[in-house]
């Protein structure tokens, strides 16, 4: 990146900027991409997973809104994600029999309807008994409902997705570099031209210069502006909390959606468990470790018994995370142009934010941040073509999801395994079971039991994996799937990786100590009562790439 001038460096690789590097790239444009620790580490990895309209902008009657967002729902089962897109369906228990069943039932029909429009087809909702709701989710009180609504919405695993987006702006030509801090802006004439970035690694300094530089780093946007002057954008973070808990816990077949006091609480099937949130609270704690207290996951939990017969308790909780939701903070100067949720500025000559908006939508928000920066690029540049590309993984899916038997059967893994793998990698599953073949003994399932030992040395081989944390939060979810948090395992995937990272033994200890501090600092975190005792708690452990944050 450092040897020429690019067309546009993006800052942050998070699914907003490496979705404006795969729309510039797809356009012809020479881009770069920085992301200080990893693809995913920030809020991308930490959402609700869920692509999806937002059945609470019908409320604000933001038709356009879910329009948009529904479409690429559509689009990502369809055309750019599919092996990634799982159709999730929702039961909305209703405790009143004429109000909510008409507004309730209203609303999914909209939401449905709008959904068609966008070329969608995912089953049309229902609306149920009580009788029949309760066959379909056993686990909820009789006294909480007199009926439900059924609807069915996409997710996705937002980290590996992002992941897929990074690698497939790389194979169009982008150059992607993590462990990548920008720590000033070139400014030259009162344009900036370029950002001084340091690989945090190695501790080297490096000049790239472009022609416009694209500022996505979500909760950190102000920082990056700060760099240039004091106007533009304004994002203010706002802490959202989710629980793990094993599909055992809550007895049913469909996910719900649950009315609380001040907004709604989703429980979505994830695996071989379920996922509970979220929360909504201001945050100006550490961005980069946001802590979750025992007060958000005691809140979640109060939630979830209102309405499940057999009340959770915090023995239950396998994983907690928390992100921070990356919120346009008042009025957007005259520069901006808001769309909607998200809203793009050039606060300085060369320099375009992008902010806020949702994950669902975040190729539109690449689009118009790309769109705004080649405006003045001296060169025809054409529109956006990413509703056409395929991530990597995607090709062929329609025969690929079948595939578990027959590559079970000739790696020998187990076929349930490698159907999870399949929803995981798409067809490049073929080349993690390649590993396989020439080191056998990578097809021993990791303690935990979700993860083949072959996917961690295809994280780092291919997937950019380098420090131990990127494998067991991000490429592997085993920070919020193991109730120990990944401890046991994290000495053999060490071993596994260590010679590809070519780590010596002194730096193996390194990094398993790095996993072990992070785990007691987090639980040390949610056993504190409020934000601010669980952000020092949190704190208690060095970032795994040494760096700090405001
Ligand atoms: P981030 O993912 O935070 O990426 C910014 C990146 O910039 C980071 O990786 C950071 O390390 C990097 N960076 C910062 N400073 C620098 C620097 N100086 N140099 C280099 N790199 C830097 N949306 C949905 O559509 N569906 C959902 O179900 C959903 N659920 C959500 C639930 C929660 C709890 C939250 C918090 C959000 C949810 N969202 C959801 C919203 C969605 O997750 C976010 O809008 C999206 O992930 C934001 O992505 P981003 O790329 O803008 O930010």
């Amino acid at each position: 990146m450092a040897a020429d001038e690019l067309d546009v460096l993006v800052i942050g690789g998070g699914i907003t900027g490496v979705g404006c590097a795969l729309d510039a790239a797809t356009r012809g444009l020479s881009v770069g991409l920085v992301e200080q620790r990893d693809i995913a580490s920030g809020t991308s990895s930490r959402s609700s997973k869920l692509l999806h309209g937002g059945l609470r902008y019908l409320e604000q009657r933001d038709f356009g809104l879910v329009r948009e967002a529904l479409k690429e729902r559509g689009l990502h089962a369809a055309v750019v994600a599919p092996h990634l897109v799982r159709t999730v369906s929702f039961l909305i228990p209703l405790t009143n029999r004429v109000w909510q069943r008409a507004y309730y039932g209203a609303g999914v029909m909209i939401y449905d309807l709008l959904a068609k429009l966008g070329g969608n087809t995912l089953p049309h909702h229902r609306h149920l008994s009580r009788r029949a709701a309760l066959k379909l989710s056993p686990g909820l009180k009789r006294s909480s409902l007199i009926g439900a609504i059924v609807y069915h919405d996409a997710q996705i695993d937002d980290a590996r997705h992002t992941l897929g987006v990074a690698r497939t702006a790389k194979r169009h030509g982008a150059a992607i570099a993590t462990s990548t801090r920008v720590n000033d802006l070139i400014i030259e004439d009162g344009v900036v031209v370029g950002a001084t970035v340091v690989d945090i690694e190695t501790g080297r300094r490096l000049e790239i210069r472009a022609r416009r530089v694209i500022n996505a780093t979500g909760v950190w946007i102000d920082d990056i502006q700060d760099m240039a002057g004091p106007s533009g954008l304004r994002v203010q973070a706002a802490k959202g909390v989710h629980i793990v808990v094993p599909r055992k816990a809550i007895d049913s077949d469909s996910g719900l959606v649950l009315r609380t006091p001040s907004s709604v609480l989703f429980i979505i099937p994830w695996g071989k468990f379920w996922l509970l949130g979220t929360t909504d609270t201001a945050w100006e704690l550490d961005r980069a470790h946001p802590a979750a207290s025992s007060t958000d996951i005691d809140y979640l939990i109060e939630q979830a018994n209102e309405a499940l017969s057999r009340p959770l308790t915090r023995d239950d909780v396998v994983g907690v995370y928390a992100g921070l939701r990356p919120l346009i903070a008042g009025e957007a100067d005259e520069t901006a142009r808001l769309s909607r949720e998200h809203a793009v500025a050039q606060p300085v000559p060369g320099l375009i934010s992008i902010a806020g908006g949702k994950y669902t939508t975040y190729r539109v928000m690449a689009a118009d941040a790309v769109d705004m920066a080649t405006e003045s690029i001296d060169r025809p540049i054409g529109p956006s073509v990413t509703e056409h590309i395929q991530l990597l993984g995607s090709n062929d899916w329609d025969t690929w999801q079948h595939a578990a038997a027959r590559l079970g059967a000739q790696y020998g893994v187990d076929a349930d395994l490698v159907d999870r793998m399949l929803w995981r990698h798409g067809s490049e599953v073929a080349a993690v079971l390649a590993l396989v073949e020439a080191q056998p003994d990578l097809a021993e399932v990791l303690p935990g039991g979700g993860y083949l030992a072959a996917e961690a040395l295809y994280a780092v081989e291919v997937e950019g994996a380098i420090h131990l944390e990127d494998i067991l939060a991000r490429r592997m979810r085993i920070s919020v799937e193991t109730v120990d948090r990944g401890i046991a395992v994290s000495a053999r995937v060490a071993e596994i990786v260590a010679s590809a990272l070519g780590w010596d033994s002194a730096k193996k200890v390194a990094e398993i100590q790095a996993w072990a501090d992070r785990v007691e600092a987090e639980e040390a975190a949610n056993d504190a009562a409020d934000d601010r005792t669980a952000d020092i708690a949190r704190r208690e452990a060095v970032d795994g790439r040494g760096l700090i944050d405001a």
